[in-house]
């Protein structure tokens, strides 16, 4: 059997404030194997971004283990838990997070300057447009973020989530600040990356576009509603 990529076992998570505490996650089973595609839905406040934080070891849980390729990242230090983010994860979020005052090229380029393995210029490069060409830019590599149309910008993201080679791609909301071609557009480069082997795990709220993975999670109230095609942890 193959190592799953990721692997969440009996996760829960509790926000605590002083009057209040929120149960956002509720012993979530959950395996993401090498080539997926999940999608993971539900209602707005049901847990799905609190998940995919844990995911990215952007936020700890509160019980449970997990596993990213078989190595136990339940209890890192901040320290361990960047590294092993900057190593393993992807991120794409809803609102492109681009640094305006950045060339199209050195927003691609940044994770692979900080990366452990320190690329020379001519690697940064060689992989920059390689990224850039994936998702249909290569043109665009001067450009500032503020000359790209959103679905562009979200593009230029995917690019950069990907140019250090992660694991896994975790992504939430890609489309929520899109119109719905450009939407389609970046759906559809999602769909290809992984066709060619890119392992994904999106949040959307969107049936149309959670119905495009081929493994569909649903979450209600912090739980994860069974259906069929779910692959659950035992
Ligand atoms: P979704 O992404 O599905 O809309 P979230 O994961 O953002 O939902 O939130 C799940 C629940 O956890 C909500 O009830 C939300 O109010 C609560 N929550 C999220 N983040 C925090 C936080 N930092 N402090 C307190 N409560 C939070
Ligand atoms: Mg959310």
């Amino acid at each position: 059997m193959s190592t799953a990529i990721l692997l969440l076992k009996n996760i829960g998570k509790i926000f605590e404030t002083e009057e209040l505490e929120t149960h956002a996650l509720k012993s979530i089973n959950l395996t993401v194997n090498k080539g997926d595609y999940v999608s993971i839905s539900g209602p707005s406040g049901c847990g799905k971004s609190t998940l995919l934080s844990i995911m990215g070891l952007l936020d700890v849980s509160s019980s449970g283990e997990y596993f990213i390729e078989g190595v136990n990242v339940t209890d890192l230090s901040l320290d361990q838990a960047a590294e092993v983010r900057n190593a393993k994860i992807g991120f794409i979020f809803q609102s492109f997070n681009l640094i305006d005052e950045l060339s199209v090229f050195d927003n691609v380029a940044l994770p692979l300057r900080y990366h452990a393995d320190k690329p020379n210029n001519a690697t940064i490069k060689k992989r920059v447009i390689e990224c850039l060409e994936k998702v249909g830019l290569s043109h665009r590599i001067s450009h500032k973020p503020n000359q790209l149309s959103g679905g562009q910008q979200q593009r230029v993201a995917i690019a950069r989530a990907l140019v250090a080679n992660p694991a896994v791609l975790l992504v939430d909301e890609p489309t929520g600040n899109l119109d719905s071609k450009s939407a389609d557009q970046v759906m559809d480069v999602l769909d290809q990356l992984n066709k060619v082997g890119t392992t994904i795990c999106m949040v959307t709220h969107d049936p149309r576009y959670a119905d495009m993975a081929r493994t569909k999670v649903q979450l209600l109230d912090g739980a994860i509603l069974h259906s069929p095609g779910v692959k659950l942890v035992g």
